[in-house]
């Protein structure tokens, strides 16, 4: 078989027969640290980042990486450092932020269901804003601030309903989404918000879903969003930042989103046809910042042949690369060394251990694959392993942040004992 092409992952690629992660062979990389293990490259998700930059350049612009997307220690380091604040949803989110050396007064605080605990702690460490999803979490909010002797800094999440095309699962900016408050309610909650004593309003937000491959859905929230933004001022009510969200897809198999910077090209130049240009500018990307910039190996355990289906068992499962299971989604899946060319592969269902029909990563690839040979699951970075779960009481794998010809480890391996500490044995 012919060997695969690596579309989007520029800091992936073949040497030879072999797949490097930057400069570092992957086949010794898994020798060392075992399967499965995900592989991350810096120089992607700084490459990534970088279009954004290059997009926002002379712009009053701030960049909150979505941490849900991947929310490991070392992978926040890596953007705190680039001077990303972060998107969060959980106060655990927050703690992780703080871990990473983060600079809390660039966080800022979404989700549907922020407790009064998680208020508390966010207003505590002094985060940049919380983007508020219901007119009940402004009362809350507002009243957990005051008891601090606190004004609470609010964004409102406002659902443009415009419909991003992505799957049902990941859009969340139409009508009937449980996300941000409608657009036609938008300006009677923001006088709410401005009549609540416990907060301040800094801003407006919008979501509208992810994995979104293409420019137009985005130039229509903007000018819906905008279009607000002339009604809530022309009310009183001053917003310093508008912050446009996430949701820029990535290349997983031969989708074609814009470029960050050639999308921000575009919605700048609205922005400045319409007289907002000059305005606080905040985004929130998850997937595009680091979705390409990882894969995960994988080692060929069985192959069992048969009637109907081909099946290919590897050593990671669903609990490791939920993405299939969740979504239908696809990872392209390559060999880590491709041997002698032969004349053609088998075509398998590439399926994890996990006692699941639900637990597969490929179907109806092509491979040309004996037991004991490694495969890269590619586009991994993202939606990976901050989704990875102990289900089948499965550690979850190491993770390796690949910088040039360095390689370290940023996630050990977990062990059994470590999937059930903290459980209790009955006396
Ligand atoms: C998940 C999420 C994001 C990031 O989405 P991506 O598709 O990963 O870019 C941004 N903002 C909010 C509020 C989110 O929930």
């Amino acid at each position: 078989m012919p060997l695969p092409v690596l579309p989007g992952h520029p800091h992936f690629s073949y040497q030879g027969n072999a797949l490097f992660a930057e400069a570092m062979r992957v086949s010794e990389l898994a020798a060392t640290y075992g399967t499965p293990l995900f592989i991350y490259s810096k120089a992607a998700m700084l490459s990534a980042l970088a279009a954004y930059q290059r997009g926002f350049e002379g712009r009053d612009a701030q960049i909150c990486y979505a941490m849900k997307a991947n929310s490991s220690l070392a992978v926040l380091q890596v953007f705190a450092r680039a001077g990303c604040g972060f998107d969060i949803v959980s106060g655990g989110e927050l703690e992780r932020v703080q871990a990473a050396g983060g600079d809390v007064r660039k966080v800022i605080f979404s989700g549907v269901g922020k407790t009064r605990a998680e208020m508390r702690q966010a207003l505590a460490a002094g985060i940049g804003c919380f983007n508020v999803e219901s007119e009940a979490e402004l009362d809350v909010l507002s009243g957990v601030a005051l008891e601090m002797k606190l004004r609470a800094p609010v964004s409102i999440r406002v659902n443009p309903n415009v419909d991003p095309k992505t799957h049902p699962y990941i859009s969340t900016g139409l009508k009937g989404s449980k996300f941000g408050v409608a657009h036609e309610d938008a300006l009677r909650i923001y006088q709410h918000a401005a009549s609540l004593q416990g907060l301040k309003v800094v801003g407006i937000d919008c979501h509208i879903g992810s994995q979104i491959t293409e420019a137009t859905p985005y130039l229509d929230a903007m000018d819906r969003m905008l279009d607000l933004v002339a009604a809530i001022e022309a009310a009183g009510i001053t917003l310093a930042h508008i912050d446009f969200g996430g949701g820029l897809g990535i290349n997983y198999n031969d989708d074609t989103p814009p470029e960050a910077d050639a999308l921000w090209r575009q919605l700048l130049a609205k922005l400045d046809a319409r007289g907002y240009g000059g305005r606080k500018l905040m985004i929130e990307p998850g997937r595009s910042l680091v979705g390409n910039a990882g894969i995960c190996i994988t080692e060929v355990l069985y192959l069992k042949p048969g009637e109907q289906k081909n099946f290919c068992i590897i050593d990671a499962a669903m609990n490791d690369l939920p993405r299939p299971a969740m979504y239908q989604a696809f990872h392209a899946i390559v060999p880590v060394e491709a041997l002698a060319p032969k004349a053609e592969g088998v075509v398998y269902d590439v399926v994890g251990p996990v006692c699941e029909s639900g637990d597969w990563i490929g179907r109806d690839r092509v491979l040309d694959v004996a037991p004991g040979d490694q495969l890269a699951v590619m586009s991994a970075g993202a939606y990976c392993m901050s989704m990875a779960s102990n289900y089948n009481t499965r550690g979850r794998a190491a993770e390796l942040l690949v910088d040039g010809d360095v390689a370290r480890l940023i996630r050990e391996r977990e062990s059994a004992a470590d999937t059930f500490r903290g459980e209790l044995l009955l006396p």
